[in-house]
């Protein structure tokens, strides 16, 4: 089955009031025009380069980078911050390290995750993990993280997939048909544009952030 992200907007794209979180894109970012071809068993760029897949092969959509020029688009990740994020453990609001401490790396969740109140062995996300300031801020002042959130100190996380747009074949060029989560085992991985990595939190501890 693939991860499917958390129901809860990242933090990133609520309205912090003056904050522009680290990942959110700006109206600057937004992808050129990224002709998307048959290639292999699957999809490429027509000018495919080396950089436009990361270390498992996959592709990623394309985007500019000029944080700060233009507007924010709040409720859009950008793309290479998300995936940065996520495998350098960068506070998603911030962009400076995670909070760690011996119980693991801090990560809020939206409580959707958990599908019967119970909190099951491991959980999916494509939301990156956040350092505790921003944490304790953004669930302060953000009325729905306030309400549908955890803070879970997290000790195991593991990538297993990305968020992104699903293409078909088609004639001359594939078309999209579809946004979802695939793991990196699923053939439709190789269909796909990434947006988002998705890791896989392991083993965690849920724990209270206004009570150390
Ligand atoms: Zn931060």
């Amino acid at each position: 089955m693939p991860p499917s992200p958390s129901a809860v907007p990242p933090v990133s794209s609520s309205r912090l009031p003056g904050v522009v979180p680290y990942i959110t894109a700006w109206s600057s970012e937004r992808p050129s025009a990224q002709p998307v071809v048959h290639r292999g068993t699957g999809i490429g760029f027509a000018d495919e380069a080396p950089y436009d897949r990361d270390k498992d092969g996959v592709l990623w959509t394309r985007t500019g980078h000029s944080p700060g020029a233009g507007r924010p688009e709040f409720g859009q990740v950008h793309a290479l911050r998300q995936r940065r994020a996520m495998r350098r453990l960068l506070c998603q609001v911030c962009g400076r390290q995670a909070s760690r401490n011996r119980e693991g790396v801090l990560w809020v969740i939206g409580e959707e995750a958990t599908s019967s109140g119970s909190w099951p062995d491991d959980l999916t996300t494509s939301h990156p993990p956040l350092c505790e300031p921003c944490a304790v801020r953004s669930m302060q002042m953000c009325p729905h993280l306030r309400r549908r959130s955890v803070a879970l100190r997290v000790r195991v996380h593991t990538p297993v997939g990305v968020h992104g747009a699903l293409y078909q074949p088609g004639g001359p060029r594939p078309t999209m048909w579809t946004v979802a989560g695939v793991t990196y085992d699923d053939v439709r991985i190789r269909w796909t544009r990434a947006g988002q990595l998705v890791v896989r939190l392991d083993s965690y501890t849920v724990v209270r952030l206004d009570r150390p």
